[in-house]
């Protein structure tokens, strides 16, 4: 497996890391053999969340007797310096470890919210002290927001950014790769697949790698998914004329219905977090997490079916997609 130096890291970092979030769904014997797999295959860089349920604690009993020569990444979603403490101290446990390699504020959604990690109490001041209590090593940001991962890399603050990008979502080769570039910012992949809406899995690999990606890092639960999203990383090449074609046709597949997370389309009057129903819809119909999406959607006060289809939201998508025909139809499918 190749590796790369993560940004300004001192990170070597195996180009195909270990994304997660369908561990979540495997018992912790079958997670123990498709870790086991993951490092058989030359992966040492593995990312999970908080907000993984039990994810971290899979990690931390697999990955124990070997954490000297892996590289542990996960994240939290709270904004103020006393929670992260908290969830500091969490993954800390669940890891199994008294050193965390790289911690990320998970999902940070605007520009206020930015700001507001940046304030006096705010979390980014944990960050800094847990860095030098030796607690974790580099300090990270993850979002869905082009407009908010391009502001933390300015900030000059972190040293990763993780976001989606993948053949559908290739909008952020234009500013936000090359801002991280010149930044020397490492540059993450999160939804490699597109939240499974591509089906040639090292086609999009090979395309993210090619596209400047210093680290992509697909979901997986099974060890034959290792094997196969491992082999990209032994011989880096771009995908072929065939593999393009591919991957275009999967765009213009999904080019219409695929929601990006942007938030451009939020407030809806009506109180529905758009973009995180989109999320839930994601992981119920192609992650097929579905008792994870369900258990989501209970903590929503305003569901699909509440959509009252006003259209406010449809002219400030910048693509366009049909948002009330899509939480209608979600609402009947998602029971
Ligand atoms: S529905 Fe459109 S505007 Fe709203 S988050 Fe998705 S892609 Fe962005
Ligand atoms: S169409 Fe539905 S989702 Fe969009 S703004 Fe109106 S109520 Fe909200």
């Amino acid at each position: 497996m190749l590796k790369r130096r993560l940004g300004k890291t001192d990170m070597k970092v195996s180009v195909v890391g270990f994304g997660g979030i369908p561990i979540q769904g495997v018992a912790f014997d079958e997670a123990d053999r498709v870790f086991k797999k993951a490092l058989d295959e030359g992966i040492n860089f593995f990312d999970s969340a908080r907000a993984y349920t039990d994810s971290e604690t899979k990690m931390g009993r697999s990955l124990e007797k070997v954490r000297k020569r892996i590289y542990l990444s996960t994240k939290a979603l709270s904004r103020t310096a006393a929670g992260l403490r908290d969830e500091i101290e969490t993954s800390l446990r669940n890891l199994r470890t008294d050193y965390i390699d790289l911690y990320q504020l998970h999902s940070i959604g605007t520009l206020e919210e930015l700001d507001r990690v940046f304030a006096p109490d705010g979390a980014y001041e944990t960050l800094v002290a847990a860095r030098k209590e030796g607690k974790i090593r580099w300090l990270g940001v993850t979002g869905h927001s082009r407009e908010v991962i391009l502001g933390a890399i300015e900030s000059g603050l972190f040293d990763t950014a993780q976001f989606p990008f993948n053949p559908i979502e290739d909008e952020w080769s234009e500013a936000v790769i090359p801002a991280a570039r010149k930044a020397s910012v490492g540059t993450i992949c999160m939804k490699p697949f597109a939240g499974g809406a591509i089906r040639n899995h090292r086609a999009a690999l090979r395309y993210e790698l090619a596209r400047g990606m210093d680290v992509v890092i697909p979901g997986m639960d099974a060890a034959e998914q290792v094997e196969e999203n491992a082999s990209v990383g032994r011989k880096l090449e771009p995908p072929s004329e065939g593999e393009l074609v591919d991957l275009h046709a999967e765009k213009v597949r999904w080019g219409e219905k695929f929601c990006r997370r942007c938030g451009y389309c939020q407030p809806c009057p009506n109180g529905l977090n758009i973009p995180f129903l989109m999320l839930i819809d994601g992981y119920y119909t192609r992650y097929e997490l579905r008792d994870w999406a369900l258990a989501r959607l209970g903590t929503l006060a305003k569901k699909f079916c509440d959509c009252a289809a006003c259209g406010e939201c449809l002219v400030k998508c910048p693509y366009h997609l049909p948002i009330p025909d899509m939480m209608k139809d979600a609402a009947k499918r998602i029971v």
